[in-house]
This record gives C-alpha cells, structure tokens and sequence, in this order.
C-alpha cells in the first residue's frame, strides 16, 4: 500500500528557520503558538540573540475558572488543576545573560517557596507560645510564599503559557523580532 505522505518532507528551507522547525511553532501578534510539543529555533526566545543554552521544559496551563477556584477552597482546586491542566513541552533556546537569570529566578524563587513555608506552618504550630508573634510570621510567611510563587512563575519560565488546548500552546514573552521569524498563525 503506497503513502502518498511518505516522501522526504525536507525539501527546501520555506516554512523553517535555520532548517530546524518546519510546522512547529508561529506567530500570532505578541503570542507565540506552538504544538503541545516542540522544539524551537537555534536563538534565544527572550531577546532572539544567538542561544549559547537549550532549555526543555514542561508548561502547565489551566482555565481561569480553575485559578479563581482558590478563592473557594484550596483543595478544591489543587483537585480540578490535576483534572484540567494541560501540559506543553517545549524545548528552546537562551542566551547567556537570559539563561542567567532564569537560574536567578528559580533559585530566588525557590528559597523565598521554602521560607514562606516554615514561616507559615512554623508560625501556625507555634501559635500558642508566639502568639502575636506568630501572626506576624505567618503574615510575612505569605508574602513569602506569594513572592516565590510570582518570582517562579514570572520569571524562572521565559514563556509563560496563555491558553494550551490539546494541540497547540500560546505563550507570551517570546521577543518580537523572535516571532517575526516565524510563519503567522492561520488558525486552523
Ligand atoms: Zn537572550
């Protein structure tokens, strides 16, 4: 039985960059939209220097509705994020300085995750001997934990996604001139 998709699809460097992408990822105004996975070209995403770094990461993105449900319960939504979270796993490019920073970023964040934490459950356990006290450290527990949180989220992840369906993901903070080389979305 013949395929008629079986022949070389390599056939000219049209629709890639640098011969690494063809039908990976694209343009669509600020956002950049690739599928749920793929790999990137060969510069950084964050200022389109050339990349001296790879980066493979898996992205988690959930509804709005998702998020807006820790107002309600905590619980509630760490159990509707397991079930409605949607993963993009893309592999790109930084260069030095912007590779730099995100290690920056997840070790800050991570430390201040870490803080915010004992600070927090430390404050809480000890309720009783500290009083007053413990107040204060768990107040300052939560910006801990609210810090870290957007220090992570922000920054440690040059992309952050926007929306991910089942095949392709949107993220912002790609450069502009990054996403000028790539071919615009059609919306599929
Ligand atoms: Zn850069």
């Amino acid at each position: 039985m013949s395929n008629p998709f079986a022949a070389p699809m390599s056939s000219g460097p049209s629709g890639g960059v640098g011969g690494l992408l063809v039908g990976e990822a694209w343009s669509d105004g600020p956002l950049l939209v690739t599928n749920v996975i793929a790999t990137l070209p060969d510069a950084c995403v964050k200022c389109n220097q050339p990349a001296q770094h790879r980066v493979k990461t898996t992205l988690q993105w959930v509804p709005l509705w998702v998020r807006l449900s820790l107002l309600l319960s905590p619980l509630m939504m760490l159990v509707l994020y397991l079930i409605f979270r949607r993963p993009a796993t893309v592999d790109f490019g930084l260069c030095e300085e912007h590779f730099r920073q995100r290690n920056v970023a997840r070790v800050a964040g991570g430390v201040s995750l870490g803080v915010g934490v004992v600070l927090l459950f430390g404050g809480f356990l000890a309720i009783d001997a500290l009083e007053g006290w413990a107040l204060a450290f768990m107040g300052v527990g939560i910006v801990a934990l609210l810090g870290g949180a957007i220090a992570v989220g922000r920054f440690a992840s040059p992309l952050s996604p926007s929306e991910i369906d089942r095949e392709h993901a949107r993220f912002t903070g790609a450069h502009v001139d990054y996403l000028a080389r790539l071919p615009p979305w059609d919306r599929r």
